[in-house]
């Protein structure tokens, strides 16, 4: 492709995605296509000579657009957002035309600095200890993984890398019933072995009981387990659950435990001053991790992890081969040392982008908006006849479902399940469900970026409508 034609295509696809974004609430939310549809329409092998980039375009509309679920629609109300904007989607093809690979200072030290800078804006923005130093990682996941490691290494004296863990002792590590399911695969990967993280009880919110965490962890004690790593929720997924901080840190700090904080999606809301009440007892915590790329328009991926004691994470990762030795080494952050990958993309530039497009004050009343929403959709559902709110609603996600008065509960789980795929299959609306003291729960979260109070509402009215109408089918036929 030469120069001309880059241009060329390049102002196409700038129009096409103005105009997508201009149009998203006419596609049908979730994709309906069936299994193997969209690998059936691709050639089984790849061209041998070049094809016009025209094809590619025409196949992308007619191939890959049906197969896509839109996470930028108002009507997407499902799992947590992956929410994207203008200045994000602009600062991310600036990454890719530069192609920088960021591993180390020296590879580009206009990405390193930014990325030290843009973790000073977020922990300024968030209210976050002075100490915490932050470093960009590609997903929740990741960051949490990294703090498991940190914490093994940090109870073993620095050990386990080197020697493996078979002199390590039986570590544990804890996190409520409610915990992400990336805390049981990191456990795993970390070397603890699933089985002993050990999953703690929660109270009617839902958040951590810390003291049946305390109680766990004595008995851990006396039968010779050694506690490493409490893992806790700032939002857990199924309800936004808040973990208690300042009761589980006070467990930690007597008991010299690591303690991690997964705010995938909740840690967005610290930027509100009203909402820093969730941050009571952070001088307890060891890392915190929380995603842009979820409820803070920067589009995947960009995670945001920080950690108090920045030397005991660069000591679990760092490793030195000749070839990546440099002058600046000491003197700069090289932050292939901050975590498992060796390469890196530039992420900072996108969030850069992002801050300063918006604003913090325009970024504080988005994410106020979206509280709003949530609770006048909790005000709708509490009206309402045989609708019932399941969970408490401190950020943007409201857990509720289906119930006529009479009817049994495992009947009223079939039938907000078939709820849920009748919604979801109608293209207008797309929410997902989990399940709460073992019950089937529809979970509505109202923080899309362009989401307002008339996608709101009318996803509610949408809602009832096809509730009625199936209980009046149920009422004629039983469901299975
Ligand atoms: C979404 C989520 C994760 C996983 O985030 P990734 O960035 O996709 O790895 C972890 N924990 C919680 C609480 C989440 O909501």
């Amino acid at each position: 492709m030469d120069s001309d034609e880059f241009r060329r295509y390049g102002h196409q696809i700038v129009e096409w995605i103005a105009r997508y974004y201009e149009t998203v609430e006419q596609y049908p939310v979730k994709s309906g296509v069936p299994p193997g549809a969209v690998k059936a329409s691709l050639p089984e092998i790849p061209p041998s000579g070049s094809e016009s980039f025209d094809l590619f375009l025409k196949d992308f509309d007619e191939i890959i657009m049906p197969g896509i679920t839109h996470w930028q629609s108002p009507n997407f109300f499902a799992y947590f957002p992956a929410n994207s904007s203008p200045p994000s989607v602009l600062a991310e093809m600036l990454t890719a035309a530069l192609g920088a690979q960021c591993m180390i200072w020296e590879t580009s030290p206009a990405a390193a600095e930014l990325e030290e800078r843009m973790m000073e804006w977020l922990r300024l923005m968030t209210g976050l200890p002075e100490q915490f130093e932050g470093v960009i990682h590609d997903s929740a996941s990741s960051a949490t993984l990294a703090a498991l490691i940190t914490a093994r290494e940090r109870v073993t004296g620095y050990s386990s890398n080197r020697e493996g863990m078979s002199s390590s002792g039986r570590l544990r590590v804890y996190a409520s019933t409610q915990a992400h399911s990336s805390v049981e695969k990191g456990a795993g990967v970390a070397g603890f072995g699933r089985e002993n993280l050990v999953r703690i009880p929660v109270r009617s919110d839902y958040s951590m009981d810390p003291d049946a965490l305390r109680k766990v962890i004595d008995r851990d004690i006396r039968e010779g387990y050694i506690p490493c790593c409490v893992v806790a929720a700032m939002g857990t997924t199924g309800s936004t659950a808040i973990d208690p901080l300042r009761a589980v840190g006070e467990i930690c700090r007597e008991k010299s435990i690591w303690l991690h904080v997964d705010a995938a999606l909740g840690g967005t809301a610290l930027l509100l001053p009203e909402m820093r009440w969730m941050a009571d007892g952070m001088e307890y915590v060891d890392s915190f991790v929380f995603n842009p790329h979820k409820w803070m328009f920067t589009n995947f991926d960009c995670s945001a992890y920080f950690v108090r004691d920045a030397a005991a994470l660069i000591r679990t990762f760092e490793i030195l081969p000749e070839y990546l030795k440099t002058r600046t080494r000491g003197a700069v952050n090289d932050y292939r040392d901050w975590g498992i990958p060796l390469g890196r993309r530039f992420r900072a530039l996108k969030l850069w982008a992002v801050i300063r497009t918006y604003g913090v004050e325009k970024l504080q009343s988005m994410i106020r908006e979206h509280i709003r929403l949530a609770k006048m959709l909790s005000g709708l559902i509490e009206a309402a006849e045989n609708f019932r709110i399941m969970a408490p609603i401190p950020l943007n996600t409201v857990c509720f479902r289906y119930e006529p008065a009479g009817m049994d509960p495992e009947r009223a789980d079939r039938l907000n399940e078939k709820l849920n795929h009748a919604l979801n299959d109608s293209g207008r609306i797309y929410l997902t469900h989990t399940t709460l003291d073992g019950r089937y729960v529809l979970r509505m979260v109202t923080a899309q970026t362009v989401v307002t109070e008339k996608h709101v509402t009318e996803a509610w009215e949408l809602i009832k409508e096809m509730a009625s109408a199936l209980s009046a089918q149920d009422g004629a036929i039983d469901i299975h």
